[in-house]
């Protein structure tokens, strides 16, 4: 279940947005800690979903700064008026049970929060809320590590009554998301930006429509994308579209990782079926697999992880992602008035490409040209780590003003200058670039840089990032699923999302 909390100061907002949130959620909570003078059985009469009625001090975190027997009298109230739930804190449980809870229809939910940590004690706190007469216990404490999202989930699995759990902050968002295939009783999501009760609270569109949270149960496989930062990532939207339009119980998250070797230890208790990795993880977690696919191997970077039974294997899938769109499949290539890639097929073998960059992605595609025979020249920032690449690849390099540099019928940008949000920055000068080359920029966000921009103005071929995105998502979903998905699908999601 989905619970939406009210936290409006005044009653006409607080009748208002239950009304709005009651559309959506399964649950809402009557923050009634937030409402200055409240009716509270005039909030209850107009309820059209459960209500939860809580009304937290502020020493856990509310914003009642009452004396404690008017806080306890007006949880009193709710139970008298029949609240579906009324939410007591750990510490103040004796006064609601000895004298109201008995014969009444109303459930006690019992609470702890720790806004500071997730503490080690955890099987301790719950056995003791367990033992205090709830109906449901609830345990919400802070994630400063995405590992401690972990424990929650094994404390989750060996509760034996209802339990509400999960982290808040940024790094428990996950625990939100996946509040079903974790097992707990409901989560909590904020009505609209802005309106969160908690922090790390998501909102209920990007539940719904984004993580599509309502659907997943206690089977759901997990697959996810490790980087740091992941907000900004359309993986999900992705992803989770695939998963729901071939039929898969599956969700995907972001997992935003510090350390890697904890993370990918830690996490294994979860059985995450597959991961994408981004930046900066790419070849850091190489470490921490158990096999890693030949080329992957070559590259010296991993974008993709696929548990086959317990076993992490890495692969590639933007190096085969690349070599497809510079070969000129021919589904891209027709595209009506949304050309996403190039216009004519490319045959690869002499051809003389150059590469801007010598980062991860450079090494995936020149490994991937260096296979088709292509004539390759790596120029980069950084000239001692074009010359480390080049003699890995066995091509050439050169500095990156060197004239001869761009003596090229092929010109791959494999850096982030011209990237979102510095969109006027290209690495290479117009007049550097010719008629007759083909220009591709990796970048995708923007689809059109500036570098893409100057080269339909000289008349040169362009090819936008998207395409190859497309098809690195489209490789990695393959290797997860055994199934391959449209690429039209993941182009025109990313493009809905980009443009
Ligand atoms: P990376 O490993 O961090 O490498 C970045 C490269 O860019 C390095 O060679 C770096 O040069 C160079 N660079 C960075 N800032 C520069 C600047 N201001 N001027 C000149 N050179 C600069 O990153 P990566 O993983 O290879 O990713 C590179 C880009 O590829 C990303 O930004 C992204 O736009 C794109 N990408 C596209 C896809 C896709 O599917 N279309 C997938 C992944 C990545 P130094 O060695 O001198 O630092």
């Amino acid at each position: 279940m989905i619970c939406i909390p009210i936290i409006a100061n005044n009653l006409a907002d607080a009748l208002h947005d239950m009304t709005e949130a009651s559309k959506v959620a399964d649950i809402v909570e009557l923050r009634i800690d937030y409402i200055k003078n409240v009716d509270l059985k005039r909030l209850l009469e107009k309820r059209t979903k459960p209500v939860i009625v809580t009304n937290r001090p502020v020493r856990e975190g509310g914003k009642f700064d009452g004396g404690e027997e008017e806080r306890i009298a007006l949880l009193k109230l709710a139970v008298q008026l029949q609240a579906d739930y009324v939410d007591v804190e750990h510490d103040s449980m004796q006064h609601i049970r000895r004298d109201t809870v008995h014969r009444v229809p109303t459930k006690i939910i019992v609470s702890y929060h720790n806004f500071r940590e997730t503490p080690n004690d955890l099987t301790d706190i719950y056995k003791r809320l367990s033992q205090s007469g709830a109906d449901i216990v609830k345990i919400v404490t802070h994630a400063n590590n995405i590992t401690d999202n972990v424990r929650i989930y094994q404390l989750l699995q060996q509760s034996q009554m209802p339990v509400i759990s999960f982290c808040m902050g940024e790094l428990g968002i996950i625990s939100r998301i996946l509040y079903k295939r974790f097992g707990s009783y409901l989560t909590f999501a904020s009505l609209q930006t802005g309106k969160e009760s908690a922090p790390g609270q998501i909102n209920i569109h990007e539940l719904l429509n984004t993580y599509q949270a309502q659907k997943q149960d206690k089977r759901s496989t997990i697959y996810g994308l490790i980087g740091n930062p992941v907000s900004h990532s359309i993986s999900p939207i992705i992803h989770n579209t695939l998963f729901r339009e071939m039929n898969f119980n599956s969700i995907y998250v972001p997992f935003k990782v510090d350390t890697i070797g904890d993370f990918m230890r830690e996490f294994r208790k979860l059985d995450i079926k597959g991961y994408s990795v981004t930046i900066p993880h790419k070849e850091s977690v190489i470490n921490h697999l158990d096999t890693i696919d030949p080329m992957a191997k070559k590259i010296g970077a991993v974008n993709t992880i696929v548990n086959m039974d317990g076993q992490l294997i890495g692969f590639n899938t933007d190096c085969e992602a690349a070599i497809k769109v510079l070969e000129g499949v021919d589904q891209v290539c027709s595209r009506g008035e949304r050309s996403f890639a190039i216009t004519k097929d490319v045959h690869l073998r002499g051809k003389k490409v150059t590469i801007v960059g010598a980062g991860g992605v450079a090494r995936a595609i020149a490994f991937g040209l260096k296979e088709c025979e292509a004539q390759i020249t790596i120029i980069n920032r950084n000239y001692e780590r074009a010359q480390s690449l080049a003699r890995d690849v066995g091509c050439f390099s050169r500095k990156f003003n060197d004239p001869q540099a761009l003596d090229t019928e092929i010109l791959i940008n494999a850096t982030p200058v011209g990237m979102y949000p510095k969109i006027n920055e290209t690495p290479i000068d117009k007049d550097k670039l010719k008629p007759d080359m083909i220009v591709f920029d990796t970048i995708y966000n923007p689809i059109e840089t500036k570098l893409l921009r100057d080269a339909k103005t000289q008349g040169c071929t362009t090819i936008n990032g998207l395409t190859m995105f497309a098809y690195q998502a489209a490789a990695q979903f393959k290797l997860w699923t055994g199934k391959m998905p449209s690429i039209e699908i993941i182009e025109e999601i990313a493009y809905k999302h980009l443009a």
